[in-house]
């Protein structure tokens, strides 16, 4: 039974075996293996160090070293469990509690991940000194390697990377954190939000165990892009998302996460969080968005908790969430000096998008009121046409047109179509008659009835033959007329009927 020390607050399983070997003044890696583990083909890793159940057996029973509280408070198994379909994380945990060839790092999605982990043990500079101050000893802390973050949630600072690398060539190997490993190099502070971010991480990884299906995920996020605002009618409106978080924290520090989003892209990672979930995603994706959404008033273990109980359901049916109403004065007061400036739909476009979905969440009511009274009077179209000179251009138009046409046997019966299209006027014009009212009076004096049409033809022919002196025969003016018996309307041939009579007589 090796001796193994007692691990020390977040620190990494594999960090106490490389402790050991050093207390034991082991050298060889394969030494190392046969005495902790019987067995020489165990891989050193730094994420999921496996075969819990033989490491807790060398602490002989002690409840807190229980293989399952190892996995939890000493490996990175907690910042992926969620996040995976609660059956592949029962298999990766099933895999690591005993003593059998695991694959976590390929299940729980590690090895695809965006987010990638980091290729050297890091460390935080302040937080080695703690530790020496505390302990006599330093050692790897967990919150040192998580993928994506090199930020220390303790201190702000940017965390420094040493020369252990982290791969296959040393996977028998245990490497402890000694002096050697340090560097002196000073560390630099980094910023507010990726400090939060870091500690949001850190509190991750230590909630209790949730196991959380897929559509729970995919019903959580669509009812919070509904509490916020962001679903119009059944439409995630996922650039005002995306606008909501490139906002909160800009493009580079989201490359500085592999997490870019690519607007152009119709499946970029963001689109897709927010849509049915096929695949799982990384911590850091959920956390970047929930802290974008929620910033310092995020609570991972309530959020967690409540995913968890949501109904596996497709989230069309599931009723939205009601938070409790919070009145918070100072914001009620920014919102109406920026709604007063841009509007209620330019401020959440001009980056205030954030305060917006702060109050839609703990102040809804008000926010609703307050933006229903805020609706600016839709300014009347001031309009850019000279309507009159436009009106007495297409009269003359049309009157000369008129005076063309008016003697003539064989234009077409002059309704406002023809009259329109024959005097060279926009057909789309009609549209506007109301604002036309010179040409309009002169539709209503000029266009033809069927019987008008006709008896101007009537007339026109009887003039044509008094003109050559030739008798008026009523089958002549009918022919000549282009009128046959059965398409002449009754007055119209009562007018043929005078003019016949009138010339015999
Ligand atoms: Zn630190």
């Amino acid at each position: 039974m090796a001796c193994l020390p007692v691990p020390y607050p977040d620190e990494l399983l594999y960090s106490v075996i490389a402790r050991y070997s050093v207390y034991a003044g082991i050298t060889s890696p394969k030494q190392l293996l046969d005495e902790v583990f019987q067995n020489r083909k165990i891989i050193a890793s730094v994420a999921f160090q496996g075969h819990l159940s033989q490491i807790s057996a060398h602490y002989q029973g002690n409840a807190d070293l229980t293989p399952n509280k190892l996995l939890q408070g000493h490996t990175l198994f907690p910042l992926y469990s969620p996040f995976v379909h609660p059956n592949i994380a029962a298999q990766a945990k099933h895999e690591l509690l005993t003593d059998c060839r695991h694959s976590a790092e390929v299940q729980l999605g590690k090895a695809a991940s965006k987010v990638k982990s980091p290729h050297y043990l890091r460390y935080c500079p302040l937080c080695v000194g703690a530790q020496v101050k505390q302990y006599g000893e330093a050692f790897w802390a967990r919150r040192w390697q998580l993928p994506g973050l090199s930020v220390c949630a303790e201190h702000g600072m940017y965390l420094i990377r040493t020369p252990v690398l982290i791969s296959e060539v040393h996977r028998h190997q245990f490497i402890a954190l000694s002096p050697h490993v340090l560097l002196h190099s000073s560390a630099l502070r980094t910023t507010k939000k990726i400090a939060l971010l870091a500690a949001y991480a850190q509190q991750l990884l230590n909630l209790p165990e949730r196991r959380i299906h897929s559509l729970q995920w995919s019903c959580f996020y669509y009812q919070l892009a509904k509490q916020l605002g962001f679903v119009r009618g059944k439409r995630v409106e996922h650039n005002l998302i995306a606008n909501l978080v490139l906002g909160y924290w800009g493009v580079h520090t989201l490359a500085s996460f592999s997490l870019n989003i690519n607007r152009a892209d119709e499946n970029n990672w963001l689109r897709c969080l927010f849509r049915k979930h096929r695949k799982s995603f990384s911590y850091l994706q959920h956390l970047v968005v929930w802290q974008a959404f929620y910033e310092q008033q995020l609570e991972l273990a309530k959020i967690l908790f409540e995913v968890s109980q949501l109904p596996q359901s497709h989230y069309d049916d599931v009723p939205a969430h009601i938070e409790p109403v919070i009145v918070d004065q100072i914001r009620r007061t920014e919102w109406q000096h920026v709604v007063a400036k841009f509007g209620v739909k330019g401020a959440r476009s001009q980056g205030f998008a954030g305060l917006y979905i702060w109050l839609y969440r703990h102040d809804k009511q008000w926010l609703m009121q307050f933006n229903q009274g805020s609706v600016r009077p839709s300014i009347a179209k001031i309009s850019k046409v000279d309507w009159p000179s436009r009106d007495k251009k297409y009269v003359k138009q049309l009157i000369l047109l008129m005076n063309k046409v008016e003697t003539q046997l064989y234009s077409g019966r002059h309704t406002v179509t023809w009259l329109v299209t024959h005097a060279n006027i926009p057909l789309s014009q009609i549209k506007h008659l109301e604002k036309l009212p010179l040409c309009k009076l002169f539709f209503e004096k000029y266009c033809e009835s069927i019987e008008e049409y006709q008896c101007r033809r009537i007339a026109l022919a009887c003039i044509d033959f008094l003109k050559k002196h030739e008798q008026l025969k009523a089958w002549r003016i009918e022919r000549v007329a282009g009128l046959s018996k059965e398409r002449t309307r009754p007055i119209v041939s009562q007018l043929l009927g005078y003019a016949v009579k009138y010339e015999a007589s």
